[in-house]
């Protein structure tokens, strides 16, 4: 399988989705949030410099994400193909990948854009509030992570789409989680 970016708002379902490509595909996953997540649990270095960060719904700065994710792509099996999920959120983020994928002779692949809206997006992370308890799902800072998302990450999709690998995924014209999984498998089916 080819790599795949899967973009979307916070609650977008960019980590459900993944779970379910990952299964059908067999692919590798990185998910920087979850990075950063086990980073700040084991109480490193990287960690106490990411909570501050994280829980004030900001993002963690270009420089540290870049090196991360390079460090983190290196360590997949290689071959398979690995779907980035949660990178690249900005520009500078989007340039870099492309760069360290170039240098080691490897493409993005395709992105898949998912495109809910805001109030639905609020609903779903408020109830993972009450089931996971993430530090950064509070009404608040979901709130800031919505405004970085428009202003740092959203600029992307025209990124995107002049890097012609742009495929839109409405949750209101599939409005349920298997349906959405079915029409993003029927179009990765033809990627490969
Ligand atoms: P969801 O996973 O439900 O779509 P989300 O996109 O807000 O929600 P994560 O991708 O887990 O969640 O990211 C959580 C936080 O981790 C972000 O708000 C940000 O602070 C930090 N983070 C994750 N990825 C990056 C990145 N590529 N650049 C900068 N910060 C990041
Ligand atoms: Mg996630």
């Amino acid at each position: 399988m080819k790599n795949i970016i899967i973009f979307g708002a916070p609650g977008s379902g960019k980590g459900t989705y993944s779970d379910a490509i990952v299964e059908r595909y067999g692919m590798g996953h990185i998910s920087t949030g979850d990075v950063l997540r086990a980073e700040i649990k084991n109480e490193t270095e990287l960690g106490k410099v990411a909570q501050g960060y994280i829980s004030n719904g900001q993002l963690i700065p270009d420089d540290l994400m870049i090196d991360i994710l390079a460090k983190t792509y290196d360590a997949q099996p290689a071959g398979k193909g690995v779907i980035f999920d949660g990178f690249p959120r900005t520009i500078a983020q989007a340039e870099a990948l492309k760069k360290m994928l170039a240098e080691r002779g490897h493409e993005m692949g395709v992105m898949v854009e998912l495109v809910v809206e805001e109030d639905i997006l609020m609903a779903r992370l408020l109830n993972r509030a009450k089931e996971q308890g993430r530090a950064d799902d509070n009404e608040e800072t979901i709130k800031k992570r919505f405004a970085v998302y428009q202003n740092q990450t959203a600029p992307l999709i025209d990124w995107f789409e002049r890097e012609g690998i742009r495929h839109t995924f409405r949750w209101a014209d599939t409005p349920n989680k298997e349906a959405m999984i079915e029409s993003i498998f029927a179009f990765l089916d033809t990627v490969k």
